[in-house]
């Protein structure tokens, strides 16, 4: 009995061994792939810095915002800032091809040496979100202001940055007589932050009737991040390669009403009270798959041994993982489909019992699922209750399909983002964008569709996007820039 117990250890820490042994291999294997990581040839480029900020400070001068109610847009806001552009980029409007598309959204062409090849399509908006309280800005969120290293205002990161760091690429480029071997699109849409469907929609619409198609199209949403991700010492340049889905659902219960003092067991309040907390208690299963998987398996490399161990390992430690990064919101957005209530409206006296109950509740939804899905798994989890369910007029959407981190389109935007920064170069990594783009609506002409702007940001710097004190540093300016020409002149390549 004794010696069979003891050949059953020694058996068991064998094979404790081989798996250990095992484990160390995939990660000094993993590991090497940073080794092998040669570094980027510097990309040189003359920028008149004074000039380029100037130029980007007047463009936030232009309050081009878009409200919920279309009936509220300023149209004058919107020509007097394409006036600007028109003035300030005098090259790419006397070579490129202007079109105006819904109203306010422009589209230049810049024909390509051969037509034949698929074009690449840069992307960015025009518009921007309302500034709720500007008197709480240190500088007024219209104003431009060059201050302190920052050029500050409402659009600096979304995403004037955008549409002025393409027209400078592009201004810049045309003034070397680059000609371009695919046709370059550059499309700025008007209404982004209102779902896009007059601008962004009607854009590809048009390029997709005219037979347009793309090897890349590369939109706003992506950043370049440090010590945001916890282990990897390097900057990471976050790749949108995915967007989740989106839907809002108004849920209202109903009850008789009646006088306070002699309730029913049942209330309108209570009951919504009861599905919120059946939705809260039956979250979306975690799924370490897709974009967020991707994004680790390429961290890996560049993180600690011990972190590494893990990381190289997914298919042991996975649901390990996953759990940590689930603690935190970013990091349980990019895991699951995620709900969240954004309305709740009910009563209109103190001892009236109201006879319904209203709330609005948002989901975001992970690739892999569908609006129909999660349609479905709410009324089941709603099933029984007084409660009747519709979607709000928003609209809803499917995830974006996921686009290949091995295609030659990212291999090229990877080493643009890398030349751009050669002096420290960011690790590139593939990440799922938990917003909504514009670049949802390109995903039909071209099977490689990225998000990201060269700039990098801390947290407190993110967390001005559609809040107060949106800026960006001037030198971080200046690298967006020179990261859009890097990306010009690499993905218009043959
Ligand atoms: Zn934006």
């Amino acid at each position: 009995m004794r010696k069979l117990l003891l050949r059953m250890l020694v058996g068991a820490l064998g094979l404790l061994l081989v798996l250990t042994m095992f484990l160390l291999v995939r990660a000094w294997q993993v590991g090497q792939q940073a080794e092998l990581m040669v570094p980027p040839e510097p990309l040189s480029v003359a920028v008149d810095t004074p000039a380029l900020i100037q130029r980007f400070a007047g463009a936030l001068q232009f309050p081009t915002i878009t409200h919920q109610d279309p009936a509220q847009l300023d149209s004058g806001a919107f020509w007097d800032f394409q006036t600007y552009l028109k003035h300030h980029f005098p090259r790419v409007h006397r070579q490129l091809q202007r079109e105006v598309v819904g109203g306010l959204s422009l589209l230049y062409t810049w024909p390509g040496q051969d037509t034949t090849l698929p074009a690449v399509l840069f992307l960015g908006h025009q518009d921007v979100v309302p500034a709720a309280q500007p008197e709480a800005w240190t500088h007024p969120p219209f104003a431009g202001t060059v201050a302190d290293g920052y050029v500050w205002g409402r659009g600096a990161l979304d995403d004037k940055l955008g549409v002025l760091g393409i027209l400078e690429a592009a201004e810049t480029l045309l003034g070397e007589g680059f000609q371009p071997v695919r046709t370059i699109y550059l499309a700025f849409g008007h209404d982004e932050e209102v779902g896009g469907q007059q601008g962004a929609r009607q854009i590809a619409e048009l390029l997709a009737t005219r037979g347009v198609v793309l090897i890349a199209v590369l939109d706003e949403g992506g950043f370049i991040v440090e010590d945001m991700i916890p282990g990897v010492r390097q900057p990471v340049a976050l790749v949108g390669v995915a967007e989740k889905g989106y839907l809002s659902l108004e849920l209202t219960a109903t009850a008789p009403g009646g006088h306070a003092s002699t309730p029913p067991t049942q209330t309108a309040i209570g009951v919504l009270s009861y599905a919120l907390v059946q939705l809260a208690e039956n979250p979306f299963p975690i799924r370490l798959e897709g974009p967020t998987r991707r994004l680790l398996e390429h961290l890996a490399p560049y993180t600690a041994w011990n972190m590494r161990l893990v990381l190289a390992n997914l298919w042991l430690f996975g649901p390990l993982v996953a759990r940590q990064l689930a603690r935190s919101p970013a990091g349980n957005a990019s895991l699951r489909t995620t709900f969240a209530p954004t309305f709740i409206e009910a009563g209109v006296k103190e001892n009236v019992l109201p006879t319904t109950a209203r709330a609005v509740v948002n989901f975001r939804i992970f690739p892999g699922e569908t609006v129909e899905s999660v349609t479905l798994h709410v009324q089941q989890l709603l099933k029984g209750l007084p409660i009747t369910m519709r979607q709000t007029e928003t609209g809803a959407f499917d995830p974006s399909p996921v686009s290949d981190v091995s295609s030659e389109a990212f291999q090229r935007i990877a080493q643009s983002i890398r030349r751009a920064r050669a002096e420290s170069p960011p690790v590139v990594a593939p990440y799922l964008v938990p917003g909504a783009t514009d670049a949802r609506y390109f995903t039909v002409l071209s099977p490689n569709v990225y998000r990201f702007i060269g700039v990098r940001v801390t947290p407190a710097l993110l967390a001005t996007v559609h809040g107060i004190d949106e800026r960006v540093p001037i030198d971080e300016y200046v690298q967006a820039v020179r990261t859009y020409y890097a990306l010009m002149r690499a993905l218009s390549g043959p």
